[in-house]
Order: structure tokens, then C-alpha cells, then sequence
């Protein structure tokens, strides 16, 4: 099942610039460039982790620094 092509009346823009029409070697970029550039964003995107950054929680107890409490007696 294949889906008719329609005809090209107009030419795609590039995903990434969307100034310069789409190359069919680069598809739906316009090069290689384009292509890259897109690319990389992914490759950041997925390396990063989402979500709330994690806090360091500065109220908990340093060893060596909390006999003051089991030392009262
Ligand atoms: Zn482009």
C-alpha cells in the first residue's frame, strides 16, 4: 500500500532552517549541514536528563561534626 505522491507544487522547507527548500539527498533538511545540526540537538536532548536538578541537602550532619547531641550526659 503505498501512498500516492503528490505533486510538488511546493517545495518543502528545510526542518531546520526552514529558509531554504528541502534537498532530496537531506531529506527534510535542506544539506548536510542542516542535517547535523538537527542531529546534535537530538544527541543533547537525549543525553540530558529531564527534570528537577537534584539539590544537595546542606542540613545533613557532616561525620565528625555532630558530637555536640550524644555528648550531653
Ligand atoms: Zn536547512
Amino acid at each position: 500500500m503505498s501512498q500516492p505522491v503528490p505533486p510538488e507544487k511546493r517545495q518543502p522547507k528545510c526542518a531546520q532552517c526552514r529558509k531554504n527548500p528541502v534537498s532530496a539527498e537531506y531529506r527534510p533538511f535542506c544539506s548536510k549541514r542542516c542535517a547535523d545540526v538537527d542531529l546534535g540537538k537530538w544527541l543533547n536532548e537525549g543525553y540530558a536528563i529531564p527534570g528537577p536538578p537534584v539539590e544537595d541537602d546542606e542540613d545533613s550532619p557532616r561525620p565528625g561534626d555532630a558530637g555536640d547531641m550524644s555528648a550531653e550526659d
